[in-house]
């Protein structure tokens, strides 16, 4: 049945995409964004669609609009972004979540929680599953995304307590594709810039570090999966692709299928930067019949031919 549905975030990578499927299937779509890193670009598309409505607005203050159900994804999502005003992210995640959540509770609606791996921290655990506690610093400079979103967390399961609300946690893990920003700063359009542009790829540290990266597509239809489950389900449930790569093999990868000369040059390592990190999604393939399709090796050539295309652009 069609529904009017709001995405905060609906201007980013994955609110973008997000969008488009739920205008496939039929949907009215409301897209709430601040523009902090979502780009009009993402969403140009749309503009003029009949059931497209887009409202430029901070989820650190009240909404009030009409609708049957909301993602939430509002939030910078890249380390650059979301250290550059700290506690902006922090706002945002938190009072973004009490807002939504008093949005929800209104309405009496279901609300996905576009949560994260990052609440693992740097895991003792390997393959990382919901049970797993985490292992965060509470006040690095990753604290103001693993700790606000950590904090949201909560929010939403005491919602479910006090006032029995429709909540789906999902925490997502690396996820890639089209229309991440060129300078997003996470690695895997840092590699393929890199690589189209001939420049050195930048690896933090050794490069020993492992990374599971999901293709946008896997990860939206399992977002569109959580929502559609009855109210016993609330996550929270990993959604991500369990094969695990080192950032030096990932960008041994990028390199030969870009056919690149690009050299690989190494930086520091960013303080508390995981170690490790791989999503069991067992919960996921049981409750939501989910599993990630797409291998590695195609996400990779599906957005580097965007980033190609970007970069014509973006240099012409
Ligand atoms: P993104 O930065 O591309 O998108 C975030 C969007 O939120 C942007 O359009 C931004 O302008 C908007 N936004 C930020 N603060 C806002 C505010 N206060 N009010 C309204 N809009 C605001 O990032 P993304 O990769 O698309 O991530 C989307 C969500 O998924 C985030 O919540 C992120 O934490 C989560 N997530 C993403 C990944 C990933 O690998 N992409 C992994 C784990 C979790
Ligand atoms: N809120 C909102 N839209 C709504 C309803 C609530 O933005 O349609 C916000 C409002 O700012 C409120 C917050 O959500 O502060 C939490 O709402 P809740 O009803 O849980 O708490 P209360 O209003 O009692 O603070
Ligand atoms: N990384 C890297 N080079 C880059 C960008 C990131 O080696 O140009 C590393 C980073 O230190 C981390 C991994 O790649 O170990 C994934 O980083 P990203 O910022 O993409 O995501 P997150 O750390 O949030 O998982």
């Amino acid at each position: 049945m069609s529904q009017r549905v709001l995405v905060t975030g609906g201007a980013g990578f994955l609110g973008s995409h997000l969008v488009d499927r739920l205008l496939d299937e039929g949907h009215e779509v409301l897209c709430v964004d601040n523009f902090y890193t979502g780009r009009r670009d993402n969403i140009a598309h749309l503009l003029g669609h009949p059931r497209f409505e887009l409202l430029r607005h901070d989820v650190t203050f009240p909404l009030y609009v009409e609708v049957d159900s909301i993602y939430n994804l509002a939030c910078p999502a890249s380390p650059v972004h979301y250290q550059r005003d700290p506690v902006q992210t922090t706002k945002t995640s938190v009072i973004g979540a009490i807002n939504m959540l008093g949005l929800a509770k209104r309405l009496g609606v279901p609300i996905v929680q576009a949560s994260t791996s990052e609440v693992y921290g740097d895991p003792e655990v390997n393959p990382q599953d919901e049970s797993y506690w985490g292992r965060v610093n509470p006040i690095g400079v990753r604290s103001c995304y693993d700790e606000g979103k950590r904090a949201a967390e909560t929010l939403f399961f005491d919602y479910r307590r006090q006032h029995d609300l429709s909540i789906k946690v999902m925490r997502i893990f690396n996820t890639y594709g089209p229309r991440m920003n060129l300078d997003d700063g996470r690695v895997v359009s840092n590699f393929i810039v890199q690589a189209l542009r001939g420049e050195p790829l930048t690896i933090y540290g050794d490069g020993s570090q492992t990374r599971s990266f999901c293709y946008v597509d896997d990860l939206i239809d399992g977002m569109v999966r959580l929502m559609s489950t009855p109210h016993e389900v609330t996550g929270p449930i990993n959604i991500g692709n369990p094969g695990e790569f080192t950032m030096l093999e990932l960008a041994e990868q990028i390199i030969s299928m870009t056919g690149s000369a690009s050299t690989i040059t190494h930086l520091p390592l960013p303080p508390d930067d995981p170690q490790q990190r791989r999503p069991d999604i067992s919960l996921a393939r049981d409750v939501l019949g989910w599993e990630p399709s797409v291998p590695l090796s195609s996400g990779l050539a599906r957005t580097i031919d965007y980033f190609r295309e970007a970069l014509a652009h973006a240099d012409s």
